[in-house]
């Protein structure tokens, strides 16, 4: 096995701390809308998280507006608080959802010094994202991503969402890098460890939630931090356990 020389990052809750993002959003709501903490705040940010699973692949195909996904989901947080919110509620929630949203917009923890010490290493980093080329970069822009990532393949530009291996392999093409000396690091199991294990690229799961590791044989990180341990699972390739068959 060489040595790594590009290290592919999902930026959506992988370098874009997303889910800060919008649990503070739904936090905002409930300070605002106090009715709205009659469901559990457990189960609001679940409800959320699932109602973000089922809507953002209709946004990836064009079919429903960012928009409209996020008026979905804002009212069903408060009908799930009993309430039926009228057009001008719903447009003070998405204001309220909004403002706290761009407020807490940043970084996961210990993802810059990770970019800025594996290129310092000369490894070339690349995004590889699903989503409309428009709000990504001008994602990539306002967290100052954009000078410490050397390409960005995003699902719009490229005609395939991940998991296709169409995705991926045209990220390898624009680094004219072989699978085999490239890494992909992101949090969603299908999307990206299942896609880039389909082209041949080593998966490092990153994994921020509490499911469990449907593949133990697949390296994981909880964490950027501390520096030397990711940089150490992402450089390196998995030990055999010992008395195993190669
Ligand atoms: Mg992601």
């Amino acid at each position: 096995m060489g040595a790594v020389r590009l290290v592919l990052f999902d930026l959506d809750d992988t370098l874009f701390d997303h889910r800060r993002c919008y649990r503070g959003g739904i936090a905002a709501l409930r300070r605002r809308w106090p009715e709205l903490r009659r469901q559990a705040w457990a189960a609001a940010v679940d409800e959320y998280d699932r109602s973000l699973a089922l809507l953002h692949p209709l946004v990836l195909q064009g079919t429903l507006s960012s928009a409209d996904s996020r008026r979905a989901r804002l009212r069903g947080l408060f009908q799930a608080g009993g309430l039926e919110p009228d057009e001008e509620t719903l447009r003070e929630a998405n204001s309220v959802y909004a403002g706290r949203y761009r407020a807490l917009r940043g970084c996961v923890p210990g993802s810059v010094p990770l970019l800025r010490s594996l290129r310092r290493q000369g490894v070339r980093i690349g995004v590889v994202t699903n989503h409309q080329v428009a709000p990504q970069r001008k994602k990539l822009h306002e967290l100052g991503l954009e000078g410490l990532v050397d390409q960005v393949t995003i699902s719009e530009e490229v005609g395939a969402v991940k998991p296709d291996p169409r995705i991926f392999e045209a990220a390898l093409q624009a680094a004219s890098i072989d699978a085999s000396a490239a890494v992909m690091v992101g949090d969603s199991w299908e999307n990206d460890i299942l896609g880039a294990q389909r082209v041949g690229i080593r998966p490092v799961w990153f994994r921020r939630g509490s499911e469990g590791l449907p593949d133990r044989s697949v390296q994981t990180l909880r964490s950027f931090r501390p520096l030397a341990r990711a940089r150490s699972v992402i450089l390196n390739p998995p030990r055999r356990r010992p008395g195993r068959p190669p």
